[in-house]
């Protein structure tokens, strides 16, 4: 590849994840731009990670390994571009993974169903992004039931997100009575016909609100229609690029994904105004995504994809220059340049070996033990990618062995599952006591399963009193050290050797914000 089409690749790249709370749809939505994207040529062959037997169990997860292999990134061509949709577990399997993913992508796909609104799970994921100012392209879902205002739902949208949200098109009618959607920008009706779930929607335009087929088709609510067009034009955040490429407003798209309308029209626009790979920060220098020398950075590891080998994916998204397949990497926390020939890439849903790839991209390696999440891969140079936080968990458990003769193969398998994102651990000060801590429930599922099938250790939970987590740092050591010793009851050491406080309340959390002006008490703590 010369370098002029080695920037156009990465200028084709579009890499974005989609942010929802549980069955607004986003299950629904990969289907369709799957389908868009001419990966499957019929909806329903998605699975989505319902059932009963789904919900926290990590043994029919493990048979259903398959399926989420080939949905963690999903890449395809869509018009001039090369679209990777990053998957997100997203329901009752929410982890810190989800979280992680986001600091993999350029921009992300917001699904909100319109019957509910704005969901807390949103809420939360809309958080991490705005940490990278990530742009968001909004998707209003269900037009074809009974939603909500359209006007409320897009306040709704800019108070309690905090974003302005500027609708691209509007809808007409909903639920039985839902027509289609109108274009604010380009003053065209997509008209919409039920019955196209499966397949690709029809493609039927109708150029002018003030057309007669426009009239015909609105009938006796035209003119209502049109007043209401006058007024969201009016009251209503205009589309701006820059703001939306800053991450301050998000367009807003209406439609069904079931009913498979609205999608293509959100699709277009999305290729055409979401970022191409972005320049990241890293430690020394920002590395812009045209640079020629490959570098990239691992933010999930999948352990036993592959349940006849016991094999770990490493994913790394390229951040800048390009993989091919031989190629010599420098791992850079442990020093050691590596050849990588058997990297895997996930074109189209399949799993394959990877030739070649670009900024924006990801790349799977095969994990021996010796990659960790955050770490940074390069063509040579030492420099290390920053962002790629680890959060506060939301839920701790003590954990205990059923054989006490068993601490050491316990100390290891958590130390390597800490490693891995599987989990965080947390070890007292003043007690010998180890506790986990997670995003999710099934987080503590699947540790309790890898612990036993891959270390021996058989383990139980307890419940312990620890509300939140916060990373502790205070420039004055002489101060850190009374701190340390004033709070060591609730002062433990996580996986990385650093000091954290485990709150048991939100009270006692901010008197000691309070008490401690010198300590910085983060939520967050960069790999
Ligand atoms: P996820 O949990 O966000 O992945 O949501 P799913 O895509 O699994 O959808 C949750 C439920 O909402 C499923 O029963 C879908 O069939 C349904 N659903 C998704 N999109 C639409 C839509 O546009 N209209 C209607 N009526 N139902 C939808």
């Amino acid at each position: 590849m010369t370098e002029t089409a080695a920037n156009d690749a990465v200028a084709r790249r579009r890499t974005f994840a989609i942010i929802s709370h549980p069955d607004a749809g986003k299950t629904t939505m990969t289907e369709k731009l799957l389908l868009l994207g001419s990966v499957i040529q019929t909806a329903g062959m998605v699975k989505g990670k319902k059932g009963p037997h789904a919900t926290s169990d990590w043994m029919s997860m493990e048979q259903e390994r398959g399926i989420s292999v080939t949905s963690s990134v999903m890449q395809f061509p869509y018009r001039d571009c090369v679209v990777n949709l990053l998957d997100t577990p997203g329901h009752e399997d929410f982890s810190e993974d989800t979280y992680r993913t986001l600091t993999a992508v350029d921009s992300a796909l917001m699904v909100i169903d319109g019957a509910k609104g704005v969901e807390d799970r949103t809420i939360k994921l809309m958080n991490v992004c705005r940490l990278r100012d990530t742009p968001i392209i909004s998707f209003v879902n269900k037009l074809d039931r009974d939603i909500r205002d359209a006007i409320e739902l897009l306040d709704e949208i800019e108070e309690v997100l905090a974003i302005a949200a500027a609708p691209v098109n509007w809808p007409i009618g909903m639920g039985a009575h839902f027509r289609g959607v109108y274009n604010l920008y380009t003053d065209t009706v997509h008209v919409f016909e039920p019955g196209h779930g499966r397949e690709l929607h029809p493609d039927t335009r109708i150029e002018g609100l003030a057309s007669d087929r426009a009239r015909a088709l609105l009938g006796e609510e035209y003119d209502a229609f049109c007043e209401e067009i006058e007024l969201v034009r009016g009251a209503s955040h205009e589309f701006d690029k820059d703001a939306f490429l800053a991450g301050r407003l998000t367009p807003v798209f209406f439609g069904t994904a079931l009913a498979n309308f609205g999608v293509r029209e959100m699709l277009d626009d999305f290729v055409a105004w979401a970022p191409p790979p972005l320049d990241r920060e890293a430690t020394v220098r920002t590395v812009a995504a045209s640079e020629p020398a490959f570098s990239g950075f691992v933010f999930k590891i999948q352990a036993n994809m592959d349940p006849r080998h016991r094999d770990r994916i490493a994913f790394l998204r390229v951040c800048a220059g390009r993989y091919e397949k031989g190629m010599k990497m420098r791992h850079v926390r442990i020093g050691k340049d590596v050849r990588i020939a058997d990297a895997v890439t996930f074109k189209a849903g399949e799993r394959a070996l990877v030739e070649e790839a670009v900024a924006g991209d990801i790349i799977g390696l095969h994990n021996h033990g010796t990659i960790q999440i955050g770490d940074t891969f390069t063509g040579g140079e030492t420099l290390q990618f920053t962002g790629i936080p680890h959060f506060a968990p939301e839920l701790f458990r003590r954990i205990r062995l059923r054989d006490p003769m068993k601490a050491k193969q316990l100390h290891k398998g958590l130390q390597q599952l800490s490693e891995e994102g599987s989990t965080q651990v947390f070890a007292p000060l003043t007690s010998t006591d180890l506790i986990v801590g997670a995003v999710g429930q099934l987080q503590f599922d699947v540790v309790a399963y890898r612990l036993k099938d891959e270390y021996k250790v058989e383990a139980l939970y307890e419940p312990v009193n620890v509300y939140t987590a916060r990373w502790v740092y205070c420039e004055d050591a002489r101060k850190l050290e009374e701190f340390r010793k004033k709070a060591a009851e609730h002062l433990s050491e996580d996986g990385g050797g650093y000091l954290t406080y485990l709150a048991p309340t939100r009270v006692n959390l901010s008197l000691m914000e309070e008490r401690w002006p010198e300590i910085q008490f983060r939520a967050t703590r960069e790999h």
